[in-house]
């Protein structure tokens, strides 16, 4: 009996002592707001017509589900009330109004594309890009309401940031993490020897370099590091190894930082 006892006291120990050591979870979940249960059960009460009102399981998952798609996205026209084909919604398909900002797309969304860090050439971010920017131009929707103009001006604004991040493997690295709730620091200091010492050799080499064709050599060197390690970050991210993810993004930054270094030289 004894014996017994001991064991799980000693199997609690050891499933505590892995619940306090291990990592906390930095992913967070964003969600739309919901009405508060408290809230629906007073709406439920109030506005039941039986007044032996009984609240089940049902009723709250099916209203949380209607407040949550009705939330969740411009479906409809804020003009003519017709329906989205497809997401982005920047235009009527039926009266060519320019619609509001849809905050529930995220940047892969906005160019239709899966919520993947790898982007494949023929996805042609700078086509669709630039017809979107063309259709939201201002001298395009001048003779538009003040309202459509400013809806106009509200998409074009978010178009720019989602084209200029994704089209950036580093940006687009810190921009997925940032999805999963995984903020990067960038500015964190390098302490690894290894890393610190090719760094100085680089920066040796950058200032010493005698003419621009030197610095274009050093120059593809290093795209060649920033394509190996976006690579890493890929890899790393594809698996959820979100530290091995964030030491990725920290030499993409370094060897980012040096490339813009060498084309203020050049
Ligand atoms: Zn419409």
């Amino acid at each position: 009996m004894m014996k017994k006892m001991y064991k799980t006291k000693k199997l609690w120990t050891t499933s505590l002592s892995t619940i306090l050591l291990a990592k906390p979870k930095t992913q967070t979940l964003i969600l739309p707001s919901l009405p508060s249960i408290s809230g629906l059960k007073h709406h439920y009460l109030s506005t039941s017509p039986q007044p032996q009102f009984s609240f089940s399981a049902s009723n709250l998952r099916n209203h949380l589900f209607n407040s949550f798609h009705s939330q969740s996205s411009h479906e409809k026209c804020w003009n003519c009330g017709a329906v989205a084909e497809t997401p982005p919604f920047l235009f009527c398909h039926s009266c060519r109004c320019v619609q509001p900002l849809d905050h529930s797309l995220d940047y892969f969304q906005i160019f239709g594309l899966e919520k993947k860090y790898e982007i494949e050439d023929d996805a042609n971010l700078e086509g669709m890009y630039k017809q979107w920017q063309k259709k939201l131009h201002p001298d395009l929707v001048h003779s538009k309401s003040q309202k459509e103009r400013a809806y106009a001006a509200e998409q074009s604004e978010r178009v720019i940031d989602a084209y200029h991040t994704l089209k950036d493997p580093l940006s687009r690295a810190i921009y997925i993490m940032k999805l999963e709730g995984v903020h990067v620091d960038q500015e964190e200091t390098i302490s690894e020897p290894e890393l610190l010492a090719e760094i100085m050799e680089i920066r040796e080499s950058v200032e010493e370099a005698p003419d621009s064709n030197s610095l274009n050599q050093i120059r593809s060197q290093i795209e060649e590091k920033l394509k190996h390690w976006s690579n890493s970050f890929a890899n790393a991210f594809r698996s959820q190894k979100f530290e091995e993810s964030i030491d990725a993004i920290r030499r993409m930054t370094y060897y980012d930082r040096v490339i813009e270094e060498i084309v203020k030289r050049l």
